[in-house]
């Protein structure tokens, strides 16, 4: 049997539904290539889930995955793997739209494109290679880009804005900054001349295109990452935006109890799988708290097993397996038989 291989098999993209509140709205968002942890894997979902999590946006919201496919630190080696990385970023851009056409399924109101770094590489190479009308595209913003406007032989930087107009029908907004050092490095790499859309205003003007100054405003040393601040930029670009309730928060914190890192539910109480302790880890300050503090006591029957207790209530013994109900007044613990 002949097997066909997916002609993006080592990029790999994979849409993931992050949350669905029911409102008439669908947005997809692009990470781009992780400078942490995860050169020449993928980076982790779960990481951009939670900080995506905290902007709340409405309606459907997917996060689509991709491996870059960045496998070096060594600056000698950086160079030629960069370049296949941008290419990576264009065959991507390419096929956008078929990845992108298991969401037809139902219908595509208010079908907003949001990609950062070479995630907006990916999306200005779908603008430019593929028809977007028939889908609808309303919005497009790209984050940091990692693309310059004169990058599309074919296009002068006057006819890429232009294109990405034609498509798009309500507006593109451009959120750059002008000290970001890893679109710096690009451009050196690349020995250009011209500044990365990232790094500036867009030069063609337009009523349709928004630009954001995010200068000097990232948390990160490099102003690169939009992420870590997401719910800010998007505060930005949707001015007197209303959050989505329904959309739970999560975060990915140590535990205040054994240390191990975990992904809750924020601002709620919730509980640790590893020690089952509860705490709520509030996103406002990114810090833990708990209603009651726990504590380590002896099993009041057996005396030979420690137990954590944490709330008022029924607790069981793992060793002697009875019970006990106790009862706490600050740090004082009362004990009674069941
Ligand atoms: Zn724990
Ligand atoms: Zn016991």
């Amino acid at each position: 049997m002949k097997v066909l291989t997916h002609r993006l098999a080592d990029i790999d993209p994979i849409l993931y539904l992050l949350n669905d509140d029911g409102s008439p709205t669908t947005t997809v968002i692009i990470h781009g290539a992780s400078f942490r942890d995860a050169f020449c894997f993928r980076p982790d979902p779960d990481e951009y889930r939670c900080w995506i999590s905290r902007a709340q946006l409405k309606g459907r919201i997917y996060l689509l995955s991709w491996r870059s496919g960045f496998w070096s630190y060594n600056p000698v080696r950086w160079v030629p793997n960069f370049f296949a990385v941008e290419d990576n970023a264009h065959r991507l851009g390419r096929s956008l739209k078929n990845v992108l056409s298991k969401l037809r399924s139902r219908p595509l109101r208010r079908f907003t494109l949001i990609g950062h770094s070479l995630g907006a590489h990916v999306i200005t190479s779908g603008l430019l290679n593929n028809e977007w009308r028939d889908i609808g595209l309303y919005k497009v913003i790209l984050l940091g880009a990692a693309i310059g406007e004169k990058d599309y032989e074919e296009h002068t930087g006057r006819q890429f804005w232009r294109r990405c107009l034609s498509q798009v029908r309500h507006r593109i907004v451009n959120c750059y900054s002008r000290y970001d050092v890893y679109l710096w490095r690009r451009k050196f790499l690349r020995r250009d001349q011209l500044e990365c859309v990232g790094r500036a205003r867009a030069s063609h003007l337009s009523p349709r295109i928004h630009n954001i100054s995010f200068t000097g405003r990232l948390p990160d040393w490099a102003d690169h990452d939009y992420f870590v601040c997401f719910d800010r930029v998007m505060n930005r670009v949707y001015p007197n935006r209303i959050r989505s309730t329904a959309y739970q928060v999560e975060a990915i914190c140590d535990c205040p109890w054994c240390d191990n890192t975990v992904m809750v539910n924020a601002n709620q109480d919730d509980y640790c799988p590893y020690c089952n302790i509860t705490f709520e880890y509030r996103t406002r300050d990114d810090l833990p708290y708990w209603a009651y503090e726990p504590q380590e006591i002896d099993c009041p029957w057996c005396e030979m097993e420690t137990i954590v207790v944490q709330e008022p209530g029924v607790e069981r013994c793992s060793r002697c397996r009875r019970q006990f109900e106790f009862d706490r007044r600050g740090s004082e613990v009362r004990y009674s038989e069941i």
